[in-house]
């Protein structure tokens, strides 16, 4: 089934000049950039969209690398995107990740690990609907 699911290429691999390379692999993986914006998270932003992990002890972290350069936030479109993209990017901690995937590519560590990607179709439509309108996503 063809899904959307949202994207962040994190402020660790902007900094890198990574953007082109990780829209690359994305793009190698079959899945179509559908929406891409460039934006400087503000903390409410990031402390809204990572509300789920505010009681966990690297929130602050978390919350800080997330605003502390730009991000790139994306749509992006294909065959069962939301698990496809999970492939794609690899394992939270990029020791972990396996061989050709995005954090095993670029990541610097678990914290710092270069790609979101939505962990369900549900969480998907919340994630892109807080960074897009349905004009901006064009297919
Ligand atoms: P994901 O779905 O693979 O991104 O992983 P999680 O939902 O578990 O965590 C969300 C994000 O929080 C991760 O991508 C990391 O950027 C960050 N994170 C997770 N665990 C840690 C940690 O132990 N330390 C720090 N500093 N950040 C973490």
């Amino acid at each position: 089934m063809t899904e959307h699911t949202f994207s962040i290429i994190k402020p660790d691999a902007t900094r890198r000049n990574l953007t082109g390379k990780v829209n690359a692999v994305i793009e190698d993986a079959g899945l179509r950039i559908v929406a891409q914006r460039r934006i400087k998270m503000s903390r409410a932003q990031a402390e809204k969209f990572y509300e789920v992990h505010s009681e966990r002890p690297f929130f602050g972290e978390l919350v800080d690398f997330m605003t502390s350069a730009p991000v790139v936030v994306q749509v992006l479109e294909g065959d069962n995107a939301v698990a496809r993209y999970r492939e794609v990017m690899g394992a939270t901690n990029p020791a972990q990740a396996a061989d050709g995937t995005i954090r095993k590519l670029f990541a610097e560590s678990v914290g710092e690990n270069s790609v979101h990607g939505s962990d369900s179709l549900e969480n998907a439509q919340l994630e892109i609907a807080q960074f897009f309108s349905a004009d901006d996503i064009v297919g």
